[in-house]
């Protein structure tokens, strides 16, 4: 066979706006045999935590520096330079080859770590290494929202562009047709929330019963978000010989007794130190009347001439009252949260990304693993109930390597939350002048 032929596209159910293209699949990009891991000592930076000047700069004799020294096959190394990857993030240098020897995983990594990619290359490696007589899913990725499955969908589309993979993308809040229809074509690659996916397992519209790879992404969020019984259900349906990967951004008692239950001798990779503020956040508090908060925020974006901001709220009424509010200051601005329809959230996500409006309102779970790359900006309008929450949330900035601001609005009814936050870090938040 000479030329090129057409693939398959990854996601038959790609999200609106996102529509990738068909991959094309090239002779000369035929899998090739896995090569054993290079036989010479692999040094990670123990600890290390995620800072990319500090990568740079110590980075250890001898360790994983290039994308090419784990042995993926032409096609994946070819997106990655692509996407214009050069060095492997510590998460990926420590993962990427546990993965590929089948190894089961449980690591500790906050998003904007490169993660993603940690788990989807090697898993990509691996579904294009052995290849599937049929088409039944051979690897789930359970991720707690929607916008998370969204994120990992996109990012599994564009490193598998020239792989003969089939993906679906699964979740609630949009019509189940089009899942419905990718299933019974026939997919490789499932990535889904628990509570659609569960639906579809119960109408028996998917059969899980051949799944080889299993990744639970931010697993401390989905048990905080009440998914322990059906993440369980969901796994009855696996079989028992298969590989597991557990990230989360924390290793809490309840994670380390799913990981229990979940993995097999997994190896352990902690790569953030716990409850730490992303190093290349600038943090600071006001300490604000609730009345004046608005005013403050409206001027912190017009004096500051701030071109992309996201501001988190409590609730989601607050998320649409000030949204609203905003707008009413000539402000362009969106709000993200539960109760809007799935339509809805993608739009202002996307409006967002393409910097269409400069201010997005979000709540702690529509908000969880958004990656917006160049987010400068992130304000608290309102501490998060959860201290942990606070680490999430300014995690949204200061990502691959550039600086970031997080700043609180900080009203008196609030100030223990913020000892509880500050006690969680191990140090004051300084207060802005
Ligand atoms: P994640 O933690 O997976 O949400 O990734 C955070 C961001 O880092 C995403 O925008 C990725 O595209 C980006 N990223 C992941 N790996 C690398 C890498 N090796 N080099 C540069 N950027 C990366």
């Amino acid at each position: 066979m000479r030329g090129s032929v057409r693939a398959p596209r990854f996601f038959s159910v790609p999200l609106k706006g996102r529509h990738g293209h068909p991959g094309t699949y090239r002779p000369s990009c035929k899998p090739i045999a896995v090569l054993a891991l290079k036989a010479r000592p692999i040094q990670f930076m123990i600890n290390a935590p995620y800072r990319w000047a500090a990568v740079k700069a110590a980075r250890p004799l001898r360790s994983i520096d290039l994308f090419n020294d784990f042995s993926l096959s032409p096609c994946l190394l070819k997106a990655v330079e692509a996407l214009g990857y050069t060095e492997p993030t510590p998460i990926q240098q420590r993962a990427i080859p546990v993965v590929l020897q089948g190894r089961d995983l449980m690591a500790a990594a906050q998003t904007g770590t490169g993660k993603t990619a940690a788990f989807a290359l090697p898993l990509l490696e691996r579904l294009l290494q052995n290849p599937a007589h049929q088409r039944s899913p051979r690897a789930l990725i359970l991720v707690p929202t929607r916008e998370l499955a969204a994120q990992v969908s996109d990012a599994c589309r564009v490193l598998a562009r020239h792989l003969p993979i089939r993906g679906v993308l699964i979740y609630g809040g949009v019509s189940a047709k089009p899942q419905l229809d990718s299933l019974s074509r026939g997919v490789d690659l499932v990535i889904a929330t628990p509570g659609r996916l569960l639906d579809h397992l119960q109408s028996r519209a998917v059969d899980l019963s051949k799944i080889e790879m299993l990744v639970l992404d931010e697993a401390d969020r989905m048990l905080d978000m009440g998914f322990i019984r059906a993440i369980r259900r969901i796994i009855a349906a696996l079989p028992a010989q298969r590989q597991s990967l557990m990230f989360s951004a924390t290793f809490s008692d309840e994670i380390r007794i799913l990981a229990k239950s979940l993995l097999r001798n997994p190896v352990t990779i902690d790569v953030s130190p716990r409850n730490a503020p992303p190093e290349l956040v600038d943090h600071s508090v006001y300490h604000v009347d609730t009345s004046a908060k608005h005013p403050l925020l409206t001027r912190l974006i017009v004096d500051g001439d701030v071109q992309q901001m996201l501001v988190f709220t409590r609730t989601k009424h607050g998320a649409n009252r000030l949204a609203e509010r905003l707008v009413r200051d000539g402000l362009s601005c969106a709000a993200i949260h539960g109760n809007k329809s799935q339509g809805a959230r993608t739009r202002a996500l996307d409006d967002f990304k393409q910097g269409r409006i400069r201010v997005l309102v979000a709540t702690d779970i529509a908000a969880r693993g958004l990656d917006i790359t160049e987010l400068p900006h992130v304000v608290n309008f309102e501490l998060p109930h959860v201290p942990e929450d606070y680490v999430h949330r300014i995690g949204r900035t200061g990502r691959a390597g550039l600086r970031g601001r997080a700043v609180s609005l900080v009203s008196r009814e609030e100030r223990e939350r913020l000892r509880a936050i500050e006690k969680l870090l191990g140090r004051p938040i300084p207060v802005a002048a």
